[in-house]
């Protein structure tokens, strides 16, 4: 199960990883926290009817959930993604419904762990994945296995700083990573070249209006040829090698996944990260870790999520 604001999505699961039936209901980000399990209970409940014969052979239950988790009690503690919730139950609901043992994990590490499991790092046992939107999180995986350190996962690689003194994070700190290589700074780079004069056709490709830049149109630009959308991307891309970088001197990985919505920003960030990471002066040391681009799409943390169930229950 993937508990999301948008979306709550139930899927069964095989140990190849292939989804035998599925249930996708519409959720909301303002709704109480019972509200959704509900909608999560019967979506689950649905997809394994769906089943039919095979209910029986069901092992375990997996989910994947956003926020501040305390996993092995099966407790999201809090969640940006879910304002009101509060130290909320999300694998007991689950266990007595089925009367299956339920392990949740954090929706990234569960993409980091499908990844590894299924698709892009398959055969790999330590891999990094690193979800860049507006903010930047991170999940581990060691020994085929999620990290894990005390309540949390080691999720907030957005906010190690990068440049002292740099440009403002919401966190009150200055230049955090996300704040140098996230969503948002990739735009405001087009449109402060934008603003200060320099020619470009992103301005006429939304109508002037600077507001509806996304990092989707600075990627075609870019590749359209835009000078102005190739710079932003190439120094966004610098920022965000230096933290690809510390990551990879602190887990040595075997590989780095790159995640971003939709995949054309992710697989452009990719390429400028990679470039200037080739180019570092520790460009021999790094040069042992690939960056991958996922490809498991959104069907990534409800596989995740059966995965660590299937893990934990042997
Ligand atoms: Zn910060």
């Amino acid at each position: 199960v993937e508990i999301s604001p948008t979306s709550v999505r139930a899927a069964v699961v095989d140990a190849s990883g292939d989804i035998l039936a599925e249930a996708r209901r519409p959720s909301r980000a303002s709704a109480e926290a019972q509200v959704t399990l509900e909608i999560a209970l019967e979506a689950a409940r649905t997809a394994v009817e769906t089943l039919n014969s095979s209910v029986q052979r069901i092992q375990a239950v997996g989910v994947a959930a956003p926020g501040r988790l305390r996993a092995a009690e099966g407790i999201c503690v809090s969640c940006g993604d879910f304002p009101s919730w509060r130290e909320v139950q999300l694998a007991a609901p689950f266990g007595d419904a089925f009367h299956l043992p339920v392990s949740l994990i954090g929706t990234t590490q569960a993409a980091a762990l499908a990844e590894t499991r299924f698709a892009a790092a398959h055969g790999l046992s330590n891999v990094v994945l690193v979800r860049v939107g507006i903010e930047i999180d991170l999940a581990v995986i060691v020994d085929g296995r999620p990290l894990s350190l005390g309540d949390a996962p080691p999720g907030h690689a957005g906010h190690m700083v990068i440049q002292p003194g740099g440009p403002r994070c919401e966190c009150g700190e200055s230049g955090c990573w996300q704040a140098l290589a996230g969503r948002e700074a990739l735009v405001a780079r087009v449109v402060r070249d934008i603003s200060s004069g320099v020619s470009s056709a992103i301005p006429a490709a939304v109508d002037n209006r600077l507001g509806a830049i996304t990092p989707a149109l600075i990627c075609r630009m870019a590749s359209a040829g835009d000078a102005v959308a190739r710079s932003a991307l190439e120094e966004t891309g610098r920022f965000l090698a230096l933290g690809l970088g510390n990551l990879i001197a602190l887990f040595d990985p075997e590989a780095i996944i790159v995640d971003a919505v939709p995949s054309l920003v992710g697989a452009a960030l990719s390429h400028a990260a990679e470039a200037a990471l080739k180019t570092s002066r520790r460009a021999q040391v790094f040069s042992r870790c690939v960056l991958l681009s996922p490809s498991l799409g959104d069907s990534a943390p409800v596989l995740g999520a059966a995965a660590w169930a299937g893990l934990r229950a042997g």
